[in-house]
């Protein structure tokens, strides 16, 4: 049946659904459970109009107690009453979800992480990373704390419990995927939990003391800061390392590894080979550059892997395949010159399977007439 006695039909209109969420406070009224169904407190069959007033929201458990086809027990109206003036996410101030399980990777817009510890910290706030048992290598949780393009926290993860912030304009949920709004068109964050594993944040507007980090519909990561800003755009690929991508200060670095904790026999391995760095200006090119500085092969798992296929401060580059020795970083930047494998102090390796970079040059048609 399409539409009840009335000729009202099933679907809600989207606004009077985010009128239902707003007021069920995100989440299950009793619980707080942020995956629901709708449930219509008056029956859908004699209902004249999507009333938001007359609908809910209810966990998959709650929603059974409710009907009572949940092993027989039933909740009372009174009960129900009581949740419906006070939900859970409104008393609280956040929603949850406790059933998150198995994050193995990470993906970051166009950004792949795997056994990185630290995916996105920002001037020393680790905005997305992981936690591992001390002894071995498996994961114990993710953790994650989103601000909105407002700089106003909107959802944290705790060792896998997620938690939303419920004063915020829209928070939905679809399927796998939560996707908060500050705003009718305005994103701030659309994290999809795929059943292969994978955590990925599709889209973020996140704002922070002196500037933006954003993730657009084509999954380009976007840094600004001041005067700063860097485009990673296209594809990435890090293996290992410690962090993923660091913004301090604005200048931004990737791929930096130095817990030697989790590369067994690190010390084992770096020969004292020289980093390359290349620092070059806007009007520079710099075609195919290859490099092979390895002197051994060492274990896989002492090296951070870093593949990148994309913009970085006006220069497009790609990289096949880096390997570089924990302590160090793959590419660092500071907006105008960009160095590739850079060491913290102590020795290193790295070996690239093949590297070209080249700026982009201008055309005529950019330039401001005068
Ligand atoms: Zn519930």
């Amino acid at each position: 049946m399409t539409h009840n006695k009335f000729g009202l039909g099933r679907k809600i209109p989207s606004e009077v659904e985010r009128e239902v969420r707003r007021k069920s406070g995100f989440g299950c009224v009793v619980c707080g459970e942020i995956f629901c169904d709708y449930h219509h407190i008056e029956p859908y069959e004699d209902a004249k109009f999507h009333d938001p007033d007359k609908i809910i929201l209810l966990c998959k458990l709650h929603h059974g107690e409710v009907t009572g086809s949940l092993n027989g027990r039933k909740m009372s109206d009174d009960t129900l009453s009581k949740y419906i003036l006070s939900p859970y996410g409104l008393r609280k101030g956040n929603n949850v979800w406790r059933n998150l399980t198995s994050i193995e990777a990470i993906k970051l817009g166009n950004f792949l992480f795997l056994e990185t510890e630290i995916a996105l910290r920002i001037d020393g706030l680790d905005v997305l990373s992981f936690s591992f048992s001390d002894e071995e290598f498996p994961i114990v949780g993710v953790n994650a704390l989103f601000f909105n393009s407002e700089g106003r926290e909107i959802l944290k993860i705790k060792d896998n419990v997620v938690m939303g912030v419920t004063d915020v304009w829209d928070f939905r949920e679809e399927g796998n995927t939560i996707q908060v709004n500050s705003a009718s068109h305005k994103i701030d964050l659309r994290i999809i939990f795929h059943n292969n594993g994978l955590l990925e944040i599709e889209r973020l507007r996140l704002s922070y003391l002196n500037g933006t980090v954003e993730i657009g519909a084509d999954g380009a990561l976007i840094s600004k800061y001041r005067d700063k800003v860097y485009a990673l755009t296209q594809e990435a690929r890090i293996r290992g390392g410690q962090v993923g991508i660091e913004i301090a200060n604005g200048v931004m670095r990737l791929g930096k590894g130095e817990r030697t904790q989790y590369f067994k026999g690190a010390s084992n391995i770096a020969k004292n080979s020289q980093p390359s760095r290349l620092s070059h200006e806007d009007s520079a090119v710099l075609p195919n550059i290859s490099q092979n500085q390895s002197p051994q092969t060492p274990p896989t798992d002492n090296w951070s892997e870093f593949s990148y296929n994309g913009t970085i401060a006006g220069q497009r580059i790609s990289i096949q395949r880096m390997r570089h020795s924990h302590g160090s970083t793959a590419i660092e930047t500071d907006g105008r010159s960009i160095r590739i494998g850079v060491s913290n102090g102590s020795p290193m390796s790295m070996r690239i399977e093949k590297m070209s970079i080249n700026s982009i040059k201008k055309s005529a048609s950019d330039k401001t007439e005068g």
